[in-house]
């Protein structure tokens, strides 16, 4: 989607993974094929482009920073290394002052012990690098459940965080312009299927002031950050009406597809905008939106009936070109764009059941 809006405004586009025919290469001018440790590859594909960004936070360090030696890299290699790892980035937050939930770092039952002790349970236990999606995570309601959690593996550098007893979950996707300048697309509502995004719905139905204090929260941590490009900032919104951030993704987020359908500027454009040093655009709504997430495990019982679902006016089929459907995994994604957020998440639910009804008649 970024190569997408890169190509529409006239870019060239190569692009570097360990895998070949994916999304990216489908749509890009040039794809590598190299592992990420293959410095010698990385090197000749820095010095072919003028920019590089990524879209995949776990790259490893040592890539960014040889890749930076011959081309900026935004956001830069200090924004990944932050974010990679879930201790350093919940260290950031709270040394900044920024709200979130409390934790401790656990590198064995000591630790365990101690964290349970202080923070009480339930809580959730986390490996602190490589997880997303609720991979590597498990709530724990007792110190033995929790010891049962991590004795596989004991020495694995985890994070036990208090179990935040949330109202919903929202987030604010935020871009930065090499000059400084700010912008964001408003409170979007986040709600998780098995621990995956399965809707998210634009805007949020919170007040205007939980709203202005998400934003001043992301900008506060972009500055902070001194990111460049967009970074989006996951929250947890708690029953008392108060936020907490509990996860940064340094790149165009699931929960921002929406705003290529339903905003002036979208996400994936102000990526090129913010990393190409062009200046941001307008993040206006045009309408209110919802997406749903199209996961693999729509495939099950044969090909989705794509038919149905576009036959509903106002819904926008995304599909990202990937060619093993595994249950879980991000295929595509549904927007609905209606005149309010309701309408919009009936209709995207709607039109998604719409692909597979006739498997089910
Ligand atoms: P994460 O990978 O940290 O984004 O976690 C995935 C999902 O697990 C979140 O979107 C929440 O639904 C849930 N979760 C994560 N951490 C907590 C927590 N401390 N308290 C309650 N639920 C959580």
């Amino acid at each position: 989607m970024f190569a997408l809006a890169a190509r529409r405004m006239g870019y060239r586009v190569h692009t570097f993974s360990p895998d070949s025919d994916t999304p990216t290469g489908q749509v890009a001018d040039l794809e590598i094929a190299a592992s990420y440790d293959d410095l010698q590859r990385v090197t000749e594909f820095a010095q072919g482009v003028k920019v590089v960004t990524f879209e995949f936070e776990n790259v490893p360090a040592e890539t960014a920073a040889a890749v930076a030696r011959f081309a900026p890299v935004r956001p830069a290699g200090h924004v990944l290394h932050t974010t990679q790892n879930r201790l350093r980035e919940k260290t950031f937050l709270a040394q900044n002052g920024f709200p979130t939930t409390g934790f401790r770092a656990v590198r064995g039952v000591d630790d365990l012990r101690q964290a349970v002790q202080i923070l009480g349970c339930p809580g959730v236990l986390k490996t602190a690098s490589f997880g997303y999606d609720g991979k590597g995570q498990s709530t724990v309601r007792s110190l033995a459940q929790a010891e049962a959690a991590i004795a596989d593996a004991p020495e694995v550098e985890r994070i036990y965080e208090a179990f935040v007893d949330f109202e919903r979950e929202v987030s604010v996707v935020a871009a930065r312009g090499v000059d400084g300048s700010f912008s964001h697309w408003g409170l979007i509502e986040n709600q998780h299927h098995n621990h995956i995004l399965d809707v998210s719905i634009s805007p949020a139905d919170v007040s205007p002031d939980v709203a202005k204090e998400a934003a001043e929260i992301a900008r506060g941590i972009l500055e902070k950050l001194d990111v460049v490009g967009v970074l989006c900032v996951e929250f947890f919104l708690t029953k008392a009406g108060k936020l907490l951030v509990n996860e940064l993704a340094p790149r165009p987020h699931n929960s921002g597809h929406l705003t290529i359908d339903a905003h002036v500027t979208s996400q994936f454009e102000q990526q090129l905008r913010a990393v190409c040093g062009l200046p941001l655009g307008s993040t206006q709504a045009l309408r209110p939106a919802a997406m749903a997430n199209l996961l693999g495990d729509l495939w099950n019982d044969g090909e989705p009936d794509w038919q149905a679902a576009c036959a509903i006016p106002n819904v926008k089929l995304h599909l990202y070109g990937k060619a093993d459907p595994r249950p879980g995994r991000k295929m595509g994604h549904l927007t609905a764009l209606a005149d309010t957020p309701q309408e919009a998440v009936r209709v995207a639910r709607e039109a998604r059941d719409l692909l597979v009804a006739r498997h089910r008649r």
